[in-house]
């Protein structure tokens, strides 16, 4: 890995969203995700965000607490014209300086009434109040005024809160104001997928490979995601020149995969479907899916893939023991003698939909996915699934003790992950869950 040093320029910022209505169900502060991908394409880090009420005290405490940290913090919502809009007179009590009518708003916000036909209302003069020394962002969708301030070494970003007010003024302040000050540096990113492992397992194997990473002169910075049976490893790192960053991040994702092995299934931000569906594309391989459970998911997941036509031939969704029978010639003594819920009937199911969808590869699941219909020996959450190529046929009982949804979640995640390793040829054997004791995995 190269050692450069750490690019120059506005590094790090914090965002605080305000408005009381944000802190309730169902609003959601999305602002703060667009300002974050906005000052990231940048090269400049959030290290942390708040969501504060409309209150005065809890406002300025927030902001002091920000800049005591952070050279740049954003401000969003809070700048209309009513009585618990409160980030002007709180920023402007932080930063000590008075308020002033400003008349060219003033004129603006008026206009913007008149051009409606409409007079303005005496309260939309708050909005034209400017804390001493600042700058005025132009609001083209609004009322509000967004305002730039420069405060010491640091500087403070205020922003309306209508989404469609604020992007565009964004985008005015990233090209007029940010980008300059942001310098060279640019964050780049990878990830690595992972199934077959836990959170804590996926931890401890990369924990001492990234953790020195931290300390380099140009460090890169890993944080470990989970989705159902998939754990993510998020690289980042910063740098004045893509290669570089590039040569770095390639280095990191080196190590880690040679740590992972087979257990990496993506490292250019594909899901599970579509790395499997780029394998069967490249052997030129077709696939048939017969699902119990699942209920269809994965048969939607490999059909998410724009493309798919070219392997997918015919899947099946057999709910009932008479269907597996019928369409998928799972023999009704092997039901009767296993369960429906067994390794023998998923290894039929997929031999039953490779021979009917004439296919080189064939899937079957079948499990308990609740809330009713567990037993002792199998319990919910009890899944089979099965991948037969004819030649190759393998099989494995999960146990995944979550809710219905999620079981069907993780039995797709596994059948699609068992396809793609019995297509790299990798032990199938790994399991998220293992089949016994129940109730062990997380
Ligand atoms: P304000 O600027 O506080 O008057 O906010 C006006 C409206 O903008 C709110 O009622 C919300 O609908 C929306 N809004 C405010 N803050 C956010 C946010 N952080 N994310 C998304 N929408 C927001
Ligand atoms: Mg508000």
């Amino acid at each position: 890995m190269s050692a450069r040093l750490p690019a120059s320029g506005l590094r790090w910022a914090e965002i605080i969203a305000v408005g009381t209505e944000l802190l309730v169900p169902p609003r959601v502060d999305t602002n703060s995700l667009h300002i974050t991908a906005r000052l990231n394409d940048l090269g400049i880090e959030v290290r942390a965000k708040a969501i504060v009420g409309d209150r005065r005290e809890d406002l300025e405490s927030s902001l002091r607490a920000a800049l005591a940290r952070t050279t740049l913090v954003v401000l969003c919502g809070g700048l209309g014209p009513t009585d618990d809009d409160l980030t002007r007179d709180a920023v402007a009590a932080v930063l000590g300086r008075s308020l002033h009518e400003d008349a060219d708003v003033l004129l603006r916000i008026r206009r913007r009434f008149e051009a409606r036909g409409a007079r303005m209302p005496e309260i939309n003069r708050r909005q034209a109040l400017v804390p001493e020394g600042a700058q005025v962002v132009a609001n083209a969708m609004g009322t509000a005024p967004g305002l730039w301030i420069t405060h010491g070494d640091r500087t403070i970003l205020l922003l309306p809160g209508p989404p469609s007010e604020l992007k565009p003024m964004l985008e005015q302040v990233v090209a007029e104001r940010l980008g300059p000050m942001a310098g060279d540096a640019r964050l780049y990113r990878r990830s690595l997928f992972i199934c077959g492992r836990t959170e804590s397992e996926v931890d401890e194997i990369a924990s001492p490979i990234y953790s020195p990473w931290l300390d380099q002169a140009a460090p890169v910075h890993t944080t470990v995601l989970t989705a159902p049976a998939q754990v993510e490893l998020h690289l980042s790192t910063r740098d004045q020149s893509a290669a570089a960053a590039a040569e770095r991040l390639d280095g990191a994702v080196a190590a880690l995969t040679a740590a992972f092995g087979a257990d990496v299934f993506s490292t250019d931000g594909r899901s599970l479907e579509e790395a499997l569906g780029g394998l069967l594309r490249e052997r030129r391989w077709r696939i048939g899916v017969a699902e119990s459970c699942t209920g269809g998911l994965i048969s939607s997941r490999l059909t998410d893939i724009p493309g798919s036509s070219d392997y997918v031939v015919a899947n099946a969704v057999c709910y009932s023991n008479a269907s597996k029978t019928s369409w998928l010639g799972v023999p009704e003594d092997l039901i009767a003698e296993h369960g429906a819920v067994s390794e023998p009937v998923a290894l039929a199911m997929a031999d039953g939909i490779r021979a009917r969808a004439g296919t080189d590869i064939g899937v079957g699941v079948t499990g308990i996915a609740g809330p009713a219909g567990g037993t002792d020996s199998k319990p919910v959450g009890t899944v089979a699934i099965a991948v037969s190529t004819g030649t190759v046929r393998v099989v494995r009982t999960f146990r995944f003790p979550f809710g219905r949804l999620r079981v069907k979640q993780f039995a797709a995640q596994m059948a699609l992950d068992m396809a793609r390793r019995v297509l790299v040829h990798a032990d199938p054997g790994v399991a998220f869950v293992a089949a016994a004791p129940p109730g062990a995995a997380r």
